[in-house]
């Protein structure tokens, strides 16, 4: 069974853990693909036919993808090697794995591939061949992972990490400082956002916001969501530590809700700057009700402003408020589903899930 064919496409939820774990412990190769084992005490996360000791249930947590695992802060089991198809081995992929746990932060232009000896196209054909994954997607997912690992694990941990140069080796301050910027020196100088990872049915998304409204809510594989941060960061003056708020709590129930079909509107208040249109724009959007989907050409019509679809498109696409902001019940005046930065998958799941549970 292929990955495609699993029936966890974004997360395994808690419920199924033990059935996992059970299907591990026998190294049931069939279950290869459809879900990956990773293991809290050591880092890594396998197949589920690793030959290695099974580890203890409570240490143990299940990904739907490897690219999941990754996001989560875990790297690949040099024994199993989870990304690797069964029965497969490719020297070029073992090199360029252990080249990005060299340092994990890197951001890898074409150039870099040369000191590894290879092209960057062979590069970028023997990843995609292998796991359906281009590398720059596997350092990314690596990169990011390394930070999300620390926010999962909380701020109790995290200000002892960045004083004392935690993993320093792997790269671990560069990788929080890039994407999430340097601890402030002094609070009051500079706006201090707290980030959150909370799971939903959809794969973990990540939340920033400070005391008393949320800034940012994204699918924690969301392409560009480091730009996004840095943006964020960059335009408020912000500096983001892991942590929660209220505010993270009021959205984590209104989450949970949410995905259950039991409420599907949001009353978390938020902070969504931008201009004057753009932010009439997010109005028109939460007035969109659930189950129901609007063209651009609509909702410039709706503001007053018929020839502004292109604008109105931008305004969406600028959202970073996920859900709360429901930019996904927009599709395109045929009907069709176009773009949505969470990915097409979890559109057609949302508006579904929408539909289902309006009525
Ligand atoms: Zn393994």
């Amino acid at each position: 069974m292929t990955q495609q064919e699993s029936r966890y496409r974004y997360s395994i939820p808690k419920s199924d853990y033990r059935e996992c774990y059970e299907a591990s412990a026998q190294r049931d190769a069939r279950c290869d693909g459809q879900f990956f084992l990773a293991v809290k005490t050591t880092g890594i996360f396998c197949r589920p036919s690793c030959p290695a000791r099974q580890p203890l249930f409570e240490n143990c947590e299940f990904h739907a993808t490897a690219e999941a695992s990754l996001l989560a802060g875990f790297r690949p089991c040099l024994r199993c090697k989870p990304l690797n198809h069964p029965d497969e081995t490719s020297d070029v992929i073992t090199r360029l794995i252990s080249a990005v746990e060299q340092d994990p932060s890197r951001r890898w232009r074409d150039a870099d591939f040369d000191e590894l000896g290879m092209h960057a196209s062979t590069a970028r054909r023997h990843f995609r061949r292998h796991f359906g994954m281009t590398f720059v997607q596997y350092a990314r997912a690596r990169r990011l992972g390394v930070v999300f690992k620390a926010i999962r694990q909380g701020d109790r941990v995290i200000n002892a990490q960045l004083e004392s140069g935690f993993e320093s080796g792997s790269g671990f301050r560069d990788a929080f400082s890039r994407i999430m910027g340097a601890a402030p020196v002094n609070a009051h100088t500079q706006t201090l956002l707290q980030v959150e990872w909370l799971d939903t049915p959809l794969g973990p998304m990540i939340a920033i916001a400070e005391e008393t409204a949320l800034w940012l809510l994204e699918f924690a594989d969301r392409r560009g969501l480091e730009r996004e941060i840095e943006r964020l960061r960059v335009a408020h003056r912000a500096a983001i530590l892991p942590g929660s708020t209220a505010v993270h709590a009021q959205l984590a129930g209104e989450l949970s809700q949410y995905f259950s079909g039991e409420c599907l509107s949001f009353k978390t208040s938020f902070d969504a700057r931008g201009s004057d249109f753009r932010r009439s724009v997010w109005q028109a959007l939460i007035s969109i009700p659930p189950g129901q989907t609007r063209s651009y050409g609509q909702l410039a019509a709706k503001l007053g402003r018929p020839s502004a679809v292109r604008a109105v498109a931008q305004a969406n696409g600028a959202n970073q408020l996920s859900l709360i902001v429901p930019c996904h019940r927009v599709i395109g005046a045929d009907g069709s589903l176009t773009g949505y930065g969470g990915g097409l998958d979890r559109k057609r799941w949302l508006l579904e899930h929408e539909a289902r549970f309006s009525g």
